[in-house]
């Protein structure tokens, strides 16, 4: 005789059924203990029968072992404390007497199918005890096959598992709870693990992920974090501090809006549930990301910002072009004078003679006069503005003077294709003056191809992070430069324009003066052969330990 499901070594199995026969013979039928005994023909155990019963007997889980209509034979002592049965009322009667009748048929359909091919089952069935209250009983039932491999018994095994379900059932609940309302939130959740995986979000985080088209935007709002924050992203990390209300911005590209998020981040652990870690406790790292949109009050803001630095541009033009006027009739007036002084001085040095000393006298006169007349023009020329250095998203500087130059761009029939980097490290600088080199080349682009003819009128601007700093290229698709002007063009009053209407040639000289001021770099990439590509570099800021 063998346990179907259950293979063992002659020698345990001799014992088990030992056991068996032990418990059974008070109460089953001779039939049954001498199929039992005649089965016993293996290896015997060295253990007295009596083990094996008391084994079944004093076990903590309700046994019972039925004939295959599923009439008890025999029931240990934990069957009969469970159900309440003692072992008189239920010897020979129907396991159907604990059903509650309240599991559903289908249930009991698939056990007997399964016990009918010979395999154990495993399940949960509403029970009735004695006193005729419910619980939830876990059971396993396998089928004992005699010597011709045919089922010639039902070995049951149960616990009451009422509490244990309640409380699996009480922290499912939560959990469908805190999912919910995770969910129904109005910002963008999202639980990354310790490889900055997300475990878990909601549904606004799922939105985002085809809104942004850039992939996790998870990983990609915590790489303009890292980027933003410095060095202070590590610390709150490290220090479980935290983070909040951090602002980021989201590049996309083509005509589409930047995206503003306000994010905060906290950190926390929770223990391993698997079972290596049940002595010995590890814990595991999460960060809960929220990401709360501001696109609309951003966008406000901008609105507001971009009409007040539309007026502050104007002025600026006009102040620009006056110093442009002023410093180029100094540079026009500077050769007179210096042409006059040479003149005063080589007649000094030769001894003259009497009535050109007057001569002499007159030359110093006008000398004197001319650099009085440069004084005062250098008297009035404008002020630049002075504005202190501040953090800056280069990508956010080149989309104000975009959206400001917008309907020159129109009226010249250029077309843009904008590609910002979707994340940039900050740039130490100026704002105003970084949005005039930038202003100052997409003018010139325009300029450049707003000729008769052209047909291709195409400016692309780029953004990317270039190892330690902000790469931008500003390309057009005009007649470009030639290489023996590439190192005039950023000389004062240098200019290729026919038409020298209002530009000095001051243009490049002043976008280099800027760009220098701000330890960056400014060259015509050489590499570029339709029309002329502008490549500029700003080192990016390096943040020291911020609040965070
Ligand atoms: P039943 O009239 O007993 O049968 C329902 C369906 O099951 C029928 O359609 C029939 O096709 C099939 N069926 C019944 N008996 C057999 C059989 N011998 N062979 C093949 N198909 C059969 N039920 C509980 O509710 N609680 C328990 O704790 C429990 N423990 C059990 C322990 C053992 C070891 C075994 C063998 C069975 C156990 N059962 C238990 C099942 C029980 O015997 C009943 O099948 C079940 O309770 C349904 O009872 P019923 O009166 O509603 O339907």
């Amino acid at each position: 005789m063998k346990q179907a499901s259950t293979a063992g070594s002659e020698d345990r199995q001799g014992g088990w059924i030992r056991g068996m026969i032990a418990a059974l013979a008070p109460s089953a039928p001779q039939q049954v203990i001498e199929n039992l005994e005649r089965a016993l023909d293996v290896g015997g155990s060295h253990l007295p029968p009596q083990v094996f019963f008391e084994t079944v007997e004093q076990s903590a889980i309700a046994i019972s072992i039925t004939d295959v209509q599923a009439r008890v034979l025999y029931a240990n002592r934990a069957f009969e404390s469970v159900t309440g049965y003692p072992l008189a009322e239920i010897i020979g009667k129907n396991q159907s007497m604990l059903s509650f009748k309240t599991t559903p048929r289908s249930v009991y359909d698939a056990m007997w199918r399964t016990l009918a091919a010979r395999q154990t089952w495993s399940g949960r069935l509403v029970n009735r005890r004695k006193d005729g209250t419910r619980y939830l009983a876990e059971l396993s039932i396998s089928p004992i096959l005699d010597a011709h491999g045919k089922t010639a018994y039902f070995l049951g095994m149960h616990r009451d598992i009422t509490a244990m379900q309640r409380l699996e059932r009480q922290v499912q609940n939560q959990k469908t709870l805190i999912e919910n309302v995770v969910d129904l939130a109005p910002v963008a959740f999202a639980l990354l693990d310790e490889r900055e995986r997300v475990v878990l979000d909601n549904h606004e985080y799922k939105k985002l992920i085809g809104d942004l088209g850039v992939g996790e935007p998870a990983a990609h709002v915590v790489a303009a974090l890292r980027a933003s924050m410095g060095e202070a992203y590590d610390e709150a990390r490290v220090s479980g501090r935290g983070f909040a209300n951090q602002e980021i911005r989201c590049d996309r590209p083509g005509k589409r809006a930047p995206r503003w998020f306000s994010c905060s981040g906290s950190w926390f652990e929770d223990e391993d549930t698997s079972a290596d870690a049940f002595f010995e406790p590890q814990h595991r790292s999460y960060m809960l990301l929220v990401m709360n949109e501001i696109s609309l009050i951003k966008r406000q803001q901008e609105e507001q910002r971009l009409s007040a630095l539309r007026s502050v541009l104007a002025e600026g033009e006009l102040a620009q072009s006056l110093r442009e006027a002023i410093a180029g009739a100094i540079y026009q007036l500077q050769g007179p004078i210096n042409l006059i002084e040479a003149a005063a001085n080589m007649l000094g040095r030769r001894g003259v003679q009497h009535d050109a000393l007057a001569l002499v006298g007159v030359l110093r006169e006008a000398v004197a006069a001319g650099n009085r007349a440069m004084e005062t023009l250098r008297g009035s020329m404008p002020a630049e503005p002075n504005e202190a250095e501040v953090p800056l998203n280069i990508n956010e500087l080149l989309h104000e003077v975009l959206v400001l130059l917008t309907d020159r761009l129109l009226a010249a029939g250029v077309t843009i294709e904008w590609r910002p980097a979707p994340v940039l490290a900050p740039v130490h600088g100026r704002p105003t003056q970084l949005r005039n080199v930038f202003k100052q080349l997409i003018e010139n682009a325009i300029e450049a191809m707003n000729e008769p003819h052209r047909e291709s009128r195409e400016l692309r601007i780029l953004t990317c992070p270039e190892g330690e700093a902000v790469g931008v290229y500003v390309e057009d698709t005009g007649p470009g430069i030639p290489e023996e002007l590439r190192h005039k063009v950023f000389e004062p009053f240098f200019t290729t324009k026919r038409s020298n209407g209002g530009s000095a040639g001051m243009g490049l000289a002043m976008a280099q003066e800027i760009v220098n001021r701000h330890q960056g770099l400014i060259e015509i990439d050489a590499r570029h052969q339709e029309g002329c590509r502008m490549h500029l570099r700003f080192p990016i800021a390096r943040r020291s330990r911020e609040a965070a």
